[in-house]
């Protein structure tokens, strides 16, 4: 078959038009033909991502369509299987939807471990067939390759590195513009694609109807408009202090929710950025790592550590992972990811999770914590995945760098002898400001008529109360999996223990894992 003279754009995680360098050059040097491609990849299935996240990317994908449709007449082509067979047979002869092979493969550079490999082959397929592939870099505010070669190597992996990188930088490429135009579907394309390339339901993905309606419509339309109102309210922008955000503020939110959109590509960090900077250039604000454009380089410090450090998604010869011997307890993680710990507080984050898809900064670090070197004893590794499982913004390193952090083990973590309180009714470390357990009575409805005295302590509410509130400790409701005070100390111990054996023996990480996302 002769090739045809069409530039492919495969649509990843830049699910948007905007700053969307692929599309921008396609239009440039493919002015016959663009056709934009996504594949449903089986690797994210419903075991391995949770029903949020997958209606978020679906959402997203129509929104993709309905705009190609809308600005230009095109239209978004779903493709199903590995991308390596799907593009086995695109790059060759065009099936299953050109009447070639393209001319031109384009899209937005990945930096995590699946997509990289996913990548290399991809490639090598087109230049087997003799098909020219253009990348870019797109997804943070700096090249991560082109950042670290210009930082002779050195990784940040705090802010005032990160800080002092970013001045040597200077400002991110500035967004690229939605095209006004994009070249036609490649001829014959509409006639021979029909529903089997549209976007699927969830349900023929296997999956059941979410739990409820989510408050984070997935998309570019959505992404946009959140952020341009947030971006309105320039008291909100340059006042933003990110300890200073309250952790049971849910619906809505006391931060952006804006970390679905970014995870997708739906909005654009230097279009995020460049909002701020404009906001920021009227008024006095505040700054990193506090500030709206700190939690941006936290952002860019994991992208960069995701990028760079070996191993980085496990403690097993990972350099920036201290070895701790964490134990198992399937049970202890299962009451955990069921929001069954018996610790209120720690169960309406874990609920709000799994109902959800998102919580709060502040709530991640408590229930973070109590997994790990607070309460539970148990690998940061395990948590990260369920973490990775049910978040609508899963993001491999931004998830790993956080609960490398949580766990203690990282060189970035938090004093690890420095244990939150799973029931923080006033914790000004965990900014809960929730005194009447709103949050609570939100997520764990078995305590909805617990008086707030009990509220986030329920098993030192006496018999009376419980029967009067209709949740006895035990069988309503669990009591708690274990006592705090005795875990926290002994475990505080147990690390300090760990980090002097590992001072004398030099040993290295020792557990294994594996950890999905995208
Ligand atoms: P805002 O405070 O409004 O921040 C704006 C954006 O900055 C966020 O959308 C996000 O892209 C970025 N950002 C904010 N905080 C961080 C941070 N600590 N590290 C890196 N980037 C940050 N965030 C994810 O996007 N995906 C994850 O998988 C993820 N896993 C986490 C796991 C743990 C254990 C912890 C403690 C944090 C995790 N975070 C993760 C970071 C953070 O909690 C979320 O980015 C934030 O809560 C999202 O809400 P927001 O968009 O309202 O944030």
């Amino acid at each position: 078959r002769p090739p045809t003279d069409a530039a492919v754009v495969w649509f990843r995680k830049c699910l948007r038009l905007h700053d969307n360098a692929a599309l921008v050059e396609a239009v440039e040097v493919a002015p016959q033909h663009v056709c934009p491609v996504f594949v449903i990849d089986p690797h994210f299935a419903p075991g391995s991502v949770g029903v949020n996240r997958f209606a978020f990317l679906l959402e997203s994908l129509r929104d993709l369509d309905c705009q190609l449709r809308k600005r230009y007449g095109s239209r978004l082509l779903v493709l199903r299987g590995k991308p390596e067979t799907v593009f086995g047979s695109l790059l060759q002869t065009g099936e299953p939807v050109l009447k070639g092979k393209p001319r031109l493969l384009m899209w937005e550079r990945d930096t995590e471990p699946y997509a990289r490999k996913r990548d290399a082959a991809v490639e090598k397929l087109a230049e087997e067939n003799g098909v020219e592939v253009r990348t870019f870099a797109g997804h943070t505010l700096y090249d991560p390759e082109e950042a670290i070669k210009a930082n002779k190597g050195k990784v940040p992996n705090a802010m005032p590195a990160m800080v002092a990188l970013a001045k040597l930088l200077g400002d991110p490429p500035m967004p690229l513009k939605t095209p006004a135009k994009l070249p036609s579907l490649p001829v014959g394309v509409p006639a021979r694609v029909d529903k089997a390339f549209s976007v699927p339901s969830l349900e023929e993905m296997g999956y059941d109807p979410p739990p409820e309606k989510s408050s984070f419509p997935g998309g570019e339309s959505a992404g946009l408009l959140r952020l341009s109102e947030k971006l309105k309210d320039s008291a909100y922008i340059c006042g933003f202090q990110k300890p200073k955000t309250r952790s049971t503020a849910f619906n809505p939110p006391s931060t952006t929710g804006l970390s679905p959109y970014l995870k997708f590509g739906c909005v654009s960090a230097r279009h995020f950025f460049y909002g701020l900077k404009n906001v920021y250039a009227r008024k006095k604000h505040s700054q990193p790592p506090e500030s709206l454009l700190g939690q941006l380089y936290f952002r860019e410090i994991a992208y960069l550590q995701g990028f760079s450090v070996p191993n980085f998604e496990r403690q097993a010869g990972n350099p920036a992972c201290k070895p701790i011997p964490w134990g198992k307890n399937p049970k202890l993680l299962a009451a955990w990811e069921q929001g069954r710990t018996g610790f209120p507080f720690i169960d309406a984050a874990m609920r709000q999770l799994t109902r959800v898809g998102w919580l709060h900064h502040l709530a991640r670090h408590a229930v973070a914590c109590f997994l790990c070197r607070g309460d539970l004893w148990l690998s940061w590794e395990q948590g990260r995945d369920v973490f990775d499982k049910y978040l609508l913004d899963a993001d491999w390193s931004i998830n790993t760098m956080n609960w490398l952090a949580l766990s203690g083990a990282a060189p970035w973590s938090p004093p690890f002898f420095r244990v939150y309180n799973p029931a923080p009714k006033m914790d000004s470390a965990l900014n809960v400001q929730d005194p009447e357990g709103n949050y609570i009575r939100e997520f764990v409805p078995e305590l909805s008529k617990m008086p707030k005295e009990y509220i986030y302590t329920p098993w030192t509410a006496p018999l009376e109360v419980q029967k009067a509130a209709k949740c006895i400790i035990g069988k309503d409701y669990p009591r708690p999996v274990v006592d705090h005070a005795k875990v926290s100390a002994e475990n505080i111990a147990r690390f300090k223990r760990a980090l002097s054996e590992t001072k004398a023996t030099g040993a290295k990480g020792s557990s294994g894992a594996s950890s999905r996302s995208a």
